[in-house]
């Protein structure tokens, strides 16, 4: 299987928080719909098998307008093959989701909305400068599914100022409008970011980590017995709704990234395109891909494989590793997670190294400590 990423890098306001790549100028959009058309074709033989998922995110691709969209889709239809059901998702934003542009969208093909509620709350909206209100949250949502089935929300906790009976508030909005996919992210203190500034200015507090961490373990049990699989650490989905797009990724399927900023990986390298648009289109006008190729190394395959096993619901799985990567491998594995065992927040289950309910919040922090980063040097 492989998936097609599109980065559409606009968006009407800078969220406090993001350090997506992004313009709020709309001025060069065609160009730009034109530039990654002409990068569908020019990727059109880097397509390793039949394309299964086509994924609008960015930045906000609910800004293009439908004709936009068709233009792009139909591209990766003439230059591709493409499976006869595929999972065509949306990033979408409240605001920009009105009954007729849900209406649109869905006629093109697209079969999944991915909705960037973040918070139903209008005090944390306006702290994250969003360019929608809660009321249009909730409408947004309750319109979208009286027109599509698969519908997922984005809800951010840890947001500065708030408290656990703020987020379960949240959490009962989401289960009140009883979307199938809600994907759940703890705000993080981005570099370059104007939320950055008001926190090194004192003019905002980052939340205390025990409150993060408590909504956290409020949203996996609600969810969990709501129904929801949580099947990857920030994703829950009732069964059959699971994001087949990013599931790829975490299995490590082949995919195509499009668009400035997009990423890609072939089975052996990663590549990024330029984070710049201006960049981007006049590169792409002379009919070069501006991107950086990257050729993954054993280490890299080891830290990869750690870093989305352990956020994943699957674990790492110890035999695939030893049959990549070689015993030696596994072995290293197995000894450095002993503590992380020992201490509760590792187990092995079906011969597979996985984060416990305690380990789930810390899973990028232990990560990190199982990362190596030179085999040779740390097995000497
Ligand atoms: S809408 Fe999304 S991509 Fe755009 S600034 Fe906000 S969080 Fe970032």
């Amino acid at each position: 299987m492989s998936g097609i990423y599109l980065h559409i890098p606009f968006c009407k306001k800078a969220c406090h928080y993001c350090n997506f790549h992004f313009s709020t100028s709309m001025r060069y959009a065609d160009d730009m719909v034109n530039a990654i058309r002409q990068e569908i074709r020019l990727r059109k033989q880097d397509a390793k098998s039949s394309v299964e998922t086509i994924y609008f995110g960015g930045g906000t691709p609910s800004v293009l307008t439908p004709q936009q969209l068709r233009v792009l889709l139909s591209e990766i239809y003439n230059q591709f093959e493409v499976i006869g059901n595929p999972e065509i998702t949306l990033e979408a934003n409240p605001d920009d989701l009105s009954p007729e542009y849900i209406l649109d969208i869905q006629k093109l093909g697209v079969n999944r909305l991915s909705i960037g509620v973040q918070s139903f709350l209008d005090d944390e909206l306006t702290l994250m400068n969003r360019a929608h209100n809660a009321s249009q949250a909730l409408s947004s949502v309750e319109h979208a599914k009286k027109e599509f089935d698969n519908v997922s929300i984005d809800l951010l906790f840890g947001n500065p100022n708030t408290n656990l009976d703020d987020w379960k508030r949240n959490l009962d909005y989401a289960l009140q409008l009883e979307v199938p996919h809600i994907s759940s992210y703890a705000l993080t203190l981005e570099p370059k970011t104007a939320l950055e500034r008001f926190v090194d200015k004192g003019v905002v507090s980052l939340l205390d980590e025990n409150v993060v961490e408590a909504q956290f373990h409020h949203l996996v049990d609600t969810l969990t017995q709501a129904g929801y699989d949580h099947y990857e650490l920030s994703s829950f989905g009732k069964p059959g709704y699971h994001s087949q797009n990013n599931t790829g990724y975490w299995q490590g399927k082949t995919y195509l990234g499009i668009g400035p900023s997009a990423h890609g990986f072939d089975g052996n390298q990663r590549y990024w395109n330029v984070s710049n648009n201006a960049s981007y289109m006049q590169h792409i006008t002379k009919g070069e891909l501006p991107q950086t190729i990257e050729e993954l190394s054993v280490v890299d395959v080891f830290n990869e494989s750690i870093m989305i096993g352990l956020r994943a619901s699957w674990g790492v799985s110890l035999q695939a590793m030893e049959n990549e990567l070689g015993l030696r491998y596994r072995q290293h594995l197995e000894d450095q997670a002993k503590r992380f065992v020992d201490e509760g927040l590792l187990h092995i289950e079906n011969n597979a190294l996985k984060t416990t309910r305690k380990g789930a919040f810390l899973a990028d922090g232990i990560s990190a400590d199982l990362f190596l980063i030179d085999f040779l040097a740390a097995s000497s």
